[in-house]
């Protein structure tokens, strides 16, 4: 099969299986030339490990910090005639690099007990207790494990209509879009996806089944960004369910006592992800955000960012830098007066007409199709590939 990208909106129906191997190789490359980490990490769980922040966090802890690691994630396989998603090519590549002492992958939902229990006994049968748990999921909806309810994440404004610039990333336009407020009931399936109350569950099985080693560290993603994103994200639906993660991490933290361990939200910078390019606005903010910080020569991409964060933050010695409320602050740079007024005076004149003059589309989109494998250099975009890896899909 010849692959190419297939793009409906934001998402690519697609994936290159080696275009996906060379993304996964090239970070495992850039971690591996920075040197090694001593964070003291024997085993770490990545849950959301297949992408974004996740994948970059497991090839962190896998080659940056020697780790046994166990990641889980919910894959699409492939079949003779479709492409598997490009999580499914990337964990694949993932465990055939020859990284370090154990590593696998569970492909299951993450929010199920069954994939709970199956982690278990994974870490039992083999990896042992675990000394760090990252908390990576970003999903659009959450099949509740003791009620039955399928909640669906809406991402909106609160309060009033909010009426914006955006772009149209695929288009190259810069739009006016005017977004409905969600209800309380979205704020609530908002909560209940995104929110803390999985991790909280993690915990207790993970706590209960003996598997939470001396010290355990655990790190759940959140987003604060600026004044610009505001009114979409923080002040919105998402930004509900992200303070409930600050609540869970104070509430994990209580659990962890007798243990010695921690649960930390980390804030993360901006970048493209299946996750983050669901969201409205944010992918105008980001193009002019990639520009700027490149302009200033300080961008980072997800593997670097990863980086920095256990570098500086997770590694013996290295004390954590944490805001008011204990969160880990790693977007310290997106959010410096250097790159946010200059951020705003853009996003005050930007246009179509002047977008590449103010923004970075093109790198947007260039990271946007790498999610998928598409762009990697020394990969045959033209030759044929098996979309199944030659492994029997059943
Ligand atoms: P992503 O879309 O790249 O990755 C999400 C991961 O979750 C994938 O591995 C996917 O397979 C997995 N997943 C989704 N539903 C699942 C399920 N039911 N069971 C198992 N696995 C499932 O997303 P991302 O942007 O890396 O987001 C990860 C976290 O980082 C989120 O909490 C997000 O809010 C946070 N964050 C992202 C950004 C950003 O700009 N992308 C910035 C700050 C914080």
């Amino acid at each position: 099969m010849i692959v190419k990208p297939r793009i409906r909106g934001f998402i690519c129906t697609t994936a290159h299986p080696l275009g996906c191997a060379a993304g996964v190789q090239r970070q495992i490359d850039a971690v591996q030339a920075a040197g090694p980490i001593d964070a003291g990490l024997d085993n770490a769980l990545v849950l959301g490990c297949s992408g974004g922040y996740g994948l970059a966090s497991r090839i962190v802890a896998g080659a940056g910090c020697g780790a046994n690691t166990l990641g889980v994630s919910l894959e699409k396989p492939p079949s003779e005639k479709r492409t598997a998603s490009a999580g499914w090519y990337n964990n694949a590549a993932f465990d055939a690099a020859p990284l370090g002492p154990r590593a696998a992958a569970i492909d299951g939902d993450a929010f199920a007990d069954a994939t709970k229990a199956e982690v278990v006994d994974a870490l039992k049968a083999g990896f042992g207790p675990i000394d760090l748990l990252v908390y990576s999921l970003a999903s659009p909806v959450r099949l509740h494990p003791r009620t039955g309810v399928l909640h669906r994440s809406a991402i909106k404004p609160l309060g009033e209509t909010l009426t914006m610039k955006s772009l149209n990333v695929n288009q190259g336009e810069v739009t006016q879009v005017a977004l409905e407020p969600g209800s309380e009931e979205d704020t609530a399936n908002t909560v209940a996806v995104m929110g803390g109350e999985d991790w909280e569950f993690w915990i207790d099985v993970l706590d209960q089944a003996g598997l939470l080693a001396p010290g355990f560290r655990t790190l759940a993603f959140t987003y604060l960004g600026s004044e610009l994103t505001w009114p979409i994200y923080w002040d919105g639906t998402l930004g509900q369910a992200k303070a409930d993660l600050d609540r869970a991490a104070n509430a994990i933290t209580e659990r962890l006592a007798p243990i010695g361990g921690s649960a930390r939200v980390a804030s993360l910078k901006g970048v493209v992800t299946q996750a983050s390019s669901a969201i409205p606005v944010v992918s105008l903010y980001m193009s002019l955000l990639f520009k700027v910080m490149k302009e200033q020569g300080v961008h980072e991409g997800p593997i670097e960012h990863i980086h920095r964060l256990f570098a500086t933050q997770l590694a013996k010695g290295a004390g954590p830098r944490l805001d008011e409320a204990g969160r880990i602050r790693m977007d310290d740079v997106e959010l410096s007066a250097e790159i946010q007024d200059e951020v705003k005076r853009r996003w005050s004149v930007v246009t179509t007409e002047n977008l590449n003059e103010f923004g970075d589309l093109e790198g947007y989109q260039a990271d946007f199709l790498k999610i998928f494998g598409f762009g990697f250099e020394g990969v045959d975009y033209d030759a044929d590939v098996d979309p199944t890896l030659g492994r029997d899909i059943g």
